[in-house]
């Protein structure tokens, strides 16, 4: 679909249900296209994103640039099929993929023993642990990442029919997350940093994780306020009132470290017992499959770690497990 002249919108199915779909953008360039996430690395997708080109009339080989907002396989899978296609340059910001990622654990059961000695340490039951298996990325080999031709730094630009547009990081959902901003057409190219109803994931997935609730919260009032018509987005659907949306994002995460710090006054120390006390849209917590209480512990520590980091909560570490209080 055109969404204006010289900017496309291509919707491609995605495995997982819950999200349904995935949008990626071709936009022009004087020498051929640009085109903003590939879409998960399935048949069903690449054949999506093939016949939707070919209605546009643009073969692979006019696609000069390639720009991944980030590495989730839904808007990274099929990056290498891309780039090989068309022999396009790949655009991406230097912290995505996450080093960790690049550097596959040496055998898998590495993997999931040092993720099962994290979530001991958060309190996680021992024999839930034990259940939890290889995430599903793992499994089917969605570790290989290709090589980013160009290494985006915050502000760089890319040049298109008509003008510049401006790549902007914005750490949060992923450490290396980027927009793309058109002022020109008052258009912003969000990836998952901004969507109209969900709010993205922002978790801790293990040590030394940083505090990415404080860089998405700095992000948010990054983009604030640009000047933006229309925010295209990686899932839902386009819309306008950037504002207003940073404002309902910034209150959901705010509402939640409330949350948690009521769940720690009355008692609750480990991270796990604090995440079980949250609202969490999925259902309740003894509906929640083991893996749904994974994530929910990471969205939970990210929290905690931003509470920590602004002087709210006291963490402390006794004999390999995590602990945390209000300050005295
Ligand atoms: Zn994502
Ligand atoms: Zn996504």
């Amino acid at each position: 679909m055109e969404i204006l002249p010289g900017v496309r919108q291509f919707k491609l199915p995605l495995p997982d249900r819950h999200l349904g779909y995935i949008f990626v953008y071709l936009l022009e360039r004087s020498d051929g296209y640009l085109l903003i996430d590939t879409g998960w690395d399935t048949a069903a997708s690449q054949e999506a994103l093939t016949a939707q080109l070919a209605a546009a009339g643009v073969d692979y080989r006019d696609i000069t640039l390639v720009m991944c907002t980030h590495f989730h396989p839904d808007h990274y899978g099929s990056a290498g099929m891309v780039k090989e296609r068309a022999r396009a340059k790949l655009v991406m910001h230097r912290l995505d993929p996450p080093k960790g990622m690049r550097r596959p654990h040496a055998t898998m059961e590495a993997f999931v023993e040092s993720m099962q000695e994290w979530l001991l340490s958060h309190g996680f039951p021992e024999e839930h642990i034990r259940q939890i298996g290889p995430p599903r990325w793992m499994q089917r080999g969605h570790l290989q990442t290709v090589e980013t031709d160009i290494v985006a730094e915050d502000g760089d630009t890319l040049e298109l029919k008509g003008g510049p547009v401006r790549l902007l990081w914005t750490p949060g959902h992923t450490p290396g997350h980027l927009c793309l901003y058109d002022p020109r057409r008052r258009l912003l190219f969000s990836g998952d940093h901004v969507l109209p109803k969900i709010t993205p994931s922002i978790a801790v997935h293990g040590e030394e994780s940083g505090n990415p609730l404080g860089d998405f919260l700095a992000s948010l009032r990054k983009v604030q306020g640009l000047d933006v018509e229309l925010i295209c987005p990686g899932h839902e659907y386009t819309f306008g009132g950037l504002a207003r949306r940073v404002d309902e994002l910034v209150a959901h995460h705010e509402e939640r470290c409330e949350e948690i710090l009521k769940a720690i006054r009355i008692g609750h120390t480990t991270s796990y017992a604090i995440a079980s006390r949250i609202h969490w849209n999925v259902g309740s917590w003894e509906q929640m499959s083991y893996w749904l209480h994974r994530a929910a512990l990471g969205e939970t520590l990210a929290h905690l770690e931003h509470l920590v980091q602004t002087g709210r909560v006291a963490r402390r570490r006794d004999d390999g497990r995590w602990s945390f209080t209000l300050p005295a």
